[in-house]
């Protein structure tokens, strides 16, 4: 479902030597990263956003972004100084008003040193003005911002926000969002919840964007280009904004009859996963030559390739169900990526069960009878998956398959009782595989460890005692004359496998 990108695994050490007042000798730097073994550089140390408000202005001609961001924030120690992650080029910050300095280390660090040393427990206003072409910007030889011919696009994982706003860059740091953007008239800026107002202007048009629920960085989005965009309301009242490049040529038609059947898919996944989480939903596609789609919050990011075969409401299904799995509640650190992958393809086995194409069961089966013991997909751990293998089908696979043999393990009332009840334990929050295996145990009233280190942990194909009751469990070995037939929706879950895509 999303491209695999790797950020370098060193920080470049921080020789800055500050002279910093005897009086002020417990204030020291933040760190600059917030602590993620799988991506050290990932978010920063000493400080808990609350709010961005990013007043921004794109020409889609020379991709020049010009910005003010302005972050709410809390010290959360006695500090000294502290980083924000950025690609482009700042002219100034300021700290509570008041000029502060400022320098770049490695690629995406900015190192802020405020005019006098902040208390913990202080509240921050930070302002950032920045410029510069993202398209230019690299990270670890990478760029997470797509241009197309009629603008760009920022929507990738586990980054992306470095390209275009400066931020404290991990699931971790969650908050809301006010994203205004200037573009010029006749293109227009898409972002996450809902579109407060528009207003024109001398040639641009500015649109101002609201997502009021806590947002990971990697969770905001923004995409400038030509768009047709079709609004309506559920009919609990959620206002509903889909957006499609006009440049999306056969692929049009096919593209609209999956997202526009958003509304109908959330309604169903409420039934599943309980009351839907944020203030908006829809989704958007832009013209970009990818093939992956991405679960940026409210509004998920679908390349035009996803409909290249005819109309999938099975990736629709997938990035809305990471709105409770992966947005609502999100991975504490990127090796508890299951709880997000695990979880958001096993909602495309239930959607196929609910359409009569195939239930979870012999989807579950099937994948089991068609990896052989030895396919290297038994090796990857999806509990802990590891960096370069994160977005491995194994994370999505294996890990549905780990999601199937709990339900066998504890039946169907417990099991969906979990599936509701896991995103309103957690909601806007954090959450790691080790607290999804004691909520299970406690709403299954059984010990559940030795069946999730069986299938998230074991690096070899489970023989499964623990689920002996399940088809999946006894394994071909077991019922030889029982070779599985390809479900019927096998076919549009493979074509949403765009992660392998460099
Ligand atoms: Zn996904």
């Amino acid at each position: 479902m999303h491209r695999r990108h790797l950020v370098p695994g060193v920080l470049a050490a921080a020789t800055v030597l500050l002279a910093i007042p005897a009086s002020a000798a417990s204030f020291s730097p933040g760190a600059p990263g917030i602590g993620d073994p799988y991506y050290p550089a990932s978010g920063n140390g000493g400080y808990d956003v609350s709010h961005y408000d990013l007043r921004l202005k794109y020409q889609p001609k020379t991709d020049l972004l010009e910005g003010t961001a302005t972050l709410n924030a809390t010290a959360k120690q006695d500090l000294s100084r502290f980083n924000l992650d950025l690609g482009l080029a700042v002219s100034e910050v300021r700290v509570n008003g008041r000029l502060a300095k400022f320098a770049r280390e490695g690629e995406q660090e900015l190192v802020i040193t405020p005019a006098t040393p902040l208390q913990k427990g202080k509240s921050l206003s930070i302002v950032v003005r920045y410029a510069g072409k993202p398209s230019e910007v690299r990270i670890g030889g990478y760029t997470a911002w797509a241009r197309t011919p009629d603008g760009g696009v920022a929507a990738q994982e586990p980054e992306s926000a470095a390209w275009w706003f400066p931020s404290n860059d991990h699931p971790l740091d969650k908050a809301t969002y006010d994203v205004s953007v200037s573009v010029p008239d006749g293109h227009q800026a898409i972002s996450n919840g809902v579109l407060q107002s528009q207003s024109s202007k001398l040639g641009w048009t500015r649109f101002n964007w609201r997502s009021n629920k806590p947002q990971a960085p990697y969770l905001a989005t923004l995409a400038v280009g030509k768009f047709d965009i079709t609004t309506d309301k559920t009919a609990s009242g959620l206002p509903v904004l889909n957006a499609y490049s006009k440049d999306l040529g056969d692929n049009d038609g096919a593209a609209r009859a999956s997202i526009e059947r958003s509304t109908e898919v959330t309604e169903w996944l409420e039934g599943v996963f309980g009351p839907y989480p944020f203030n908006a939903v829809g989704g958007y596609v832009p013209n970009v030559t990818s093939g992956f789609a991405l679960e940026t919050q409210t509004r998920p990011f679908y390349s035009p390739r996803q409909f290249a075969n005819g109309a999938n409401v099975s990736v629709v299904v997938h990035e809305l169900a990471h709105q409770w799995y992966g947005d609502s509640v999100s991975v504490h650190h990127w090796k508890d990526i299951w709880v997000n992958e695990g979880f958001a393809r096993y909602s495309q086995w239930l959607w196929s069960e609910k359409e009569g194409e195939g239930t979870a069961q012999e989807l579950a089966d099937y994948v089991y009878a068609t990896r052989p013991a030895e396919d290297p997909f038994w090796q990857v751990k999806p509990g802990d998956p590891g960096p370069d293998k994160q977005f491995d089908i194994a994370v999505y696979d294996r890990g549905a398959l780990a999601v199937q043999a709990l339900r066998n393990e504890v039946g169907d009332d417990a099991f969906f009782e979990i599936l509701k009840g896991w995103p309103k334990k957690y909601a806007y929050g954090n959450a790691k595989v080790s607290d999804f295996v004691k909520y299970a145990e406690k709403v299954a009233g059984k010990p559940l460890a030795e069946l999730f280190d069986t299938w998230l942990y074991e690096p070899s194909k489970p023989a499964a005692p623990a689920a002996a009751e399940s088809r999946i469990a006894r394994g071909l070995s077991a019922s030889p004359a029982a070779k599985p037939v390809q479900p019927k929706s096998w076919k549009k879950i493979a074509e949403t496998n765009t992660i392998h895509d460099h």
